[in-house]
């Protein structure tokens, strides 16, 4: 089952000539989930050969125009293809509003249903099959939700041994039982999958958490996070100023990923414009001294996202 992000765009307020606005999309088994989308978030998914019509949803974290603003531009680009299904929009309140406004002023003609859901409260706006994708409340300085997409887990390991000691041919019954099923043998014994499943292994699990002050609770909301990306927009000598802006530094965010605990990869995004490429050394290093498995994520960066085992 294959599951991996594209950093899209990895900077904040406003795009720079080698860096976009702050967009990831995630993709799951060919479907496509997009987790915000600023200025230039089409440019990425054309240089990344992503089919964007296999978007599913998207999920937009609040209503700053570095977040939505190149939306519009992806429902124009939509307008034409051919698409059965319904692309649903998640997002705080104004969401709708702000969808509605641009079809209408921009006379958008898309030929397939728009579901646009304003999110009132935190749980799980998405379920999948195997997975689901939840909402959870960031403080900014309007109405701002972090996301997690996580699967359940999934049967343990196969002992081909233990079914072959209880006299289960090898072939389909192998298979059943390593699906989780109980088999029924020609001489009428029933096997159950526990005889010869070792315990069940988790899923994975992804988080973006972008604009925010640092609290503890987001800590709780990723803790287990295979790939945690998160806000790191400023370094810690401006501290002050983010928590006036209602951001958090990167090693804030590193603290974020330590606290949370079984965290495996943090990738920093929405850089302050501030910082010119070589300046984002200072944000990684700060916060590799609290969080060793840090990388500064880039425009258009891939994660594959493997099981643990
Ligand atoms: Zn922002
Ligand atoms: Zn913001």
């Amino acid at each position: 089952m294959n599951l991996e992000a594209f950093v899209l765009g990895c900077g904040g307020m406003m795009p720079l000539p080698h860096r976009q606005l702050t967009s990831v999309l995630l993709r799951r088994e060919g479907e496509l989930f997009l987790f915000d989308g600023g200025e230039g978030t089409q440019i990425s998914i054309r240089r990344l050969n992503l089919r964007w019509k296999k978007i599913t949803a998207i999920f937009v974290s609040h209503m700053h125009a570095d977040h939505v603003t190149g939306l519009p531009g992806i429902l124009m680009l939509s307008s034409q293809v051919d698409r059965e299904e319904p692309l649903y929009i998640f997002g705080p309140p104004k969401i709708a509003e702000y969808i509605e406004n641009n079809r209408r002023a921009l006379d958008m003609y898309i030929n397939y249903e728009i579901v646009v859901r304003e999110i009132t409260e935190p749980g799980p706006v998405w379920i999948g099959d195997g997975f689901l994708i939840r909402a959870f409340p960031l403080r900014h300085t309007k109405t701002c939700y972090g996301y997690a997409l996580e699967e359940e887990p999934r049967p343990g390991a196969f002992h081909p041994e233990q079914a072959a000691a209880l006299g289960v041919p090898r072939g389909p019954l192998w298979s059943d039982l390593q699906a989780g099923e109980s088999v029924r043998l020609e001489d009428g014994r029933v096997v159950e999958s526990s005889q010869v499943l070792g315990s069940p292994r988790s899923g994975r699990k992804f988080s973006y958490v972008t604009d925010s002050l640092a609290f503890p609770e987001i800590s709780r909301e990723v803790k287990g996070s295979d790939l945690l990306i998160c806000e790191g927009m400023f370094e810690t000598a401006l501290a002050s100023s983010a928590v006036e802006k209602k951001h958090m530094t990167a090693a804030q965010a590193a603290g974020i990923a330590s606290d949370a605990g079984g965290v495996k990869t943090l990738g920093l995004i929405h850089y302050s414009p501030r910082y010119a490429e070589r300046d984002l050394k200072i944000l990684l290093d700060e916060a590799r001294e609290i969080f060793p498995a840090t990388v500064l994520t880039r425009d258009r960066m891939h994660f594959p996202i493997a099981y643990e085992d």
